[in-house]
């Protein structure tokens, strides 16, 4: 069963799928562009488990997009309408791929990424799980997950890039954590956005493309709102801490209340350390 929050959050009926849509459509669409992207808010339409579960057609939700594109009434407007109309293209597009391609639940829908030398490594994986990286980003993602059933697609992309990218930890893992906690859940969808952050899908990332989770945090979530909101741990922590807690002096944690390895974890991994691991795992099976 769901946690209770997800439950509350997303009443599961036709009619709130339609007052979402309608709420969406009147107002936010228009602001996508830009609050699609910013984890404190609640700036994209929050429809994936009504479209998931046939609550809504997908046909209805291209069709209300259209409407809206035509009423825009300046270009920036414009643009949010159509980028979020491409957002539900995407969605088919994942679809039509698991369609014609099966295999691709199994394994890199690029053949010549299918040999990667993943780490097998539980405990990172479990502290990846359950928001104990030690990265504050990437464990408000996925305490998010884990208080409310859901999370953000930014959030989706840093803290899945984080266990392929920087733990090496294969992604048919997440993939298969996300399936099991994500109320939106959809095989085709989840496989897809897996596949394309790891870099060995369709219309990948560059599998050289590695999220910096400091950044990702500091452009995506500048005043810290949102990891406040997941890791109470972090909460009173002064915003140019939030991101990076572990460069705290001694000092400096006895007087916010937090103790790094303690309260609150030490970075799992050194990052600095990482990238060329990474890099030569892929390009291992690339060139041989
Ligand atoms: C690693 C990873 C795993 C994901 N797993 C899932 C999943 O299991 N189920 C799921 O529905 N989406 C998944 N997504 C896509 C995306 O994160 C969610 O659809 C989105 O966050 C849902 O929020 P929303 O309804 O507010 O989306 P909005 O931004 O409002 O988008 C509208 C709709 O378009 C579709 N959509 C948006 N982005 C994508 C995308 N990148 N790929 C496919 N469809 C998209 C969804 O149906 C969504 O409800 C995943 C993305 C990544 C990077």
């Amino acid at each position: 069963m769901p946690p209770a929050a997800t439950m509350n959050r997303f009443e599961a009926s036709e009619t709130e799928a339609h007052r979402r849509l309608a709420a969406f459509v009147t107002d936010s669409i228009y602001d996508y562009g830009v609050a699609r992207d910013v984890l404190a808010r609640e700036g994209t339409s929050t429809l994936s488990p009504y479209l998931r579960f046939g609550l809504l057609s997908p046909r209805n939700a291209v069709v209300t997009a259209l409407r809206a594109l035509g009423a825009a009434t300046d270009e920036v407007a414009r643009q949010s309408a159509e980028t979020w109309l491409k957002e539900l293209v995407w969605r088919e597009f994942y679809v039509q791929v698991m369609y014609h391609f099966p295999q691709v639940l199994r394994q890199a829908f690029n053949p010549r990424l299918r040999e990667i030398a993943w780490r097998d490594d539980p405990a990172h994986l479990e502290a990846w799980r359950y928001g104990k990286t030690g990265f504050p980003i990437v464990d408000a993602c996925m305490r998010q997950l884990l208080t409310i059933g859901w999370m953000h697609n930014r959030g989706r992309m840093i803290a899945a890039s984080f266990l392929v990218k920087d733990l090496l930890i294969d992604w048919r893992e997440g993939e298969a954590w996300f399936m099991q906690r994500l109320i939106d859940g959809d095989p085709a969808a989840n496989n897809g956005g897996w596949q394309w952050t790891a870099g060995v899908g369709t219309d990948a990332a560059p599998y050289f493309r590695i999220f910096n989770p400091v950044t990702q945090g500091q452009k995506f979530d500048p005043e810290g709102t949102f990891i406040r909101r997941y890791v109470p741990e972090l909460a009173k922590l002064p915003t140019e801490h939030i991101h990076t807690p572990w460069r705290m002096t001694a000092l400096e944690q006895t007087m916010q209340g937090v103790q790094i390895g303690d309260t609150y974890p030490a970075p799992i991994v050194d990052r600095a350390q990482l990238k060329e691991r990474t890099l030569a795992a892929y390009r291992g099976k690339r060139d041989g």
